[in-house]
């Protein structure tokens, strides 16, 4: 064992790490700064279980319904008797898709369960690089269920991709099945963003396979295709876009995470979020250690954490402890660019402290803000 993954497993305590998930990856490129969160999530701690024991609220996660509704959307697009995809993916992407050559990898055989992720991972790897070498005839066209593997921190991260479209126009292009509807030709631009960040490692995790080729190559494209529902109906439509953005952003995300020595070196010895569970799986460390472990990392609260990292309760009562900017969003933060507090802020509005050189603009502006405030109050009383 690496002595890096020792003291992250020492961070851990002795539970099985939690893989990087695309989800996890997709939310590395979220919030950047947060050392905080690039500790948890390298050392494989459940963050969930952590705000459970903490007593957080939680984040509104889907509802059993809605994760029905996605499921049999998804089952619809990928039966290969209805042949959906095929002719939605001959439509995005211009290419001839034959209906013959469509696998479904989570059929593997495996005693009597299912096939497990490793197995996946292996087949998937056969079937890409046999077609990437040209040894396959006829290939595979679609891959439905693959598993990829990522090497995320050192470490191998498995990723599943809803389906690999595979080497047409001689180039391999990632497909996902989304049940967030795309109205008037439009979807959601921050869920299409962060379907395309998921996407963005999936085509990493590819290119890094395919340089183990024969020649190596990376042809894996930037054009992402997205399946939604079209408007408040179940026909799917598919939607190609350009993830270049995304996969630069993550590349750059990724080779931060070599700056972990760094940052492990930043706690005190022996630091821990264990949770000391009894066998039966409760937990008995007392939450004010827990608390502490967590002070020891450098969070970066934004209120968009909400929306991906199950510690957003906590950071944000710390945050508003300290009176921090951020708590209050970007827009905010970039308005007031140069004042740290809240505190300072208010202080400036209410005239208690001078506004030093540069920050004139900023101070009028909170004066102006506070006044129209004071004015609302009073014809509201
Ligand atoms: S909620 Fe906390 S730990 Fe999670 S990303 Fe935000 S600041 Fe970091």
């Amino acid at each position: 064992m690496s002595s890096l993954d020792a003291r992250l497993d020492v961070l851990r305590g002795p539970v099985e790490p939690l893989p990087h998930s695309a989800r996890t990856l997709a939310a590395l490129t979220a919030n950047p700064s947060c050392d905080r969160s690039a500790l948890l999530d390298a050392a494989g701690i459940d963050k969930d279980t952590l705000a459970t024991h903490l007593g957080l609220s939680q984040p509104m996660k889907k509802s059993r319904l809605a994760l029905d509704h996605g499921l049999t959307f998804e089952r619809h697009v990928t039966d290969p008797e209805q042949g959906v995809l095929v002719s939605l993916l001959r439509q995005a992407l211009q290419l001839p898709v034959p209906h013959a050559s469509y696998k479904d990898i989570s059929n593997l055989r495996h005693g009597n369960g299912a096939s497990p992720p490793g197995l996946r991972r292996t087949h998937t790897s056969q079937l890409i690089l046999g077609t990437a070498e040209g040894r396959l005839t006829p290939p595979p066209a679609l891959l439905d269920h693959p598993v990829l593997t990522l090497t995320v921190a050192g470490r191998q991260t498995y990723l599943e991709p809803d389906v690999i479209a595979l080497r047409h126009d001689d180039v391999f292009h990632i497909v996902e099945i989304r049940s967030f509807p795309v109205i008037h030709g439009r979807a959601d631009p921050l869920k299409a963003a962060a379907a395309l960040t998921q996407a963005a490692a999936y085509i990493l995790a590819l290119r890094e396979l395919l340089t183990s080729a024969e020649p190596p190559t990376t042809q894996v494209s930037d054009t992402v295709v997205l399946i939604n529902p079209r408007n408040f109906t179940r026909q799917p439509t598919a939607t190609t876009y350009n993830a270049a953005p995304q996969i630069k952003s993550l590349s750059r995300h990724l080779a931060r995470l070599d700056r972990l020595p760094d940052l492990l070196d930043t706690l005190p010895p022996g630091t821990t979020c264990d949770l000391a569970t009894t066998p039966d799986g409760t937990p008995t460390r007392p939450r004010d250690h827990l608390v502490a472990a967590l002070a020891t990392m450098k969070p970066h609260y934004t209120p968009s954490c909400r929306h991906h990292c199950d510690l957003a309760a906590h950071c944000r009562t710390e945050a508003r402890n300290r009176g921090s900017i951020e708590a209050l969003g970007t827009t905010v933060h970039d308005d007031l660019a140069g004042i740290d507090t809240i505190h300072t802020a208010l202080d400036l509005a209410d005239g208690h402290v001078r506004a030093s050189s540069g920050r004139e603009d900023i101070a009028h502006a909170l004066r102006h803000a506070q006044r129209i405030h004071d004015e609302l109050k009073r014809d509201s009383t």
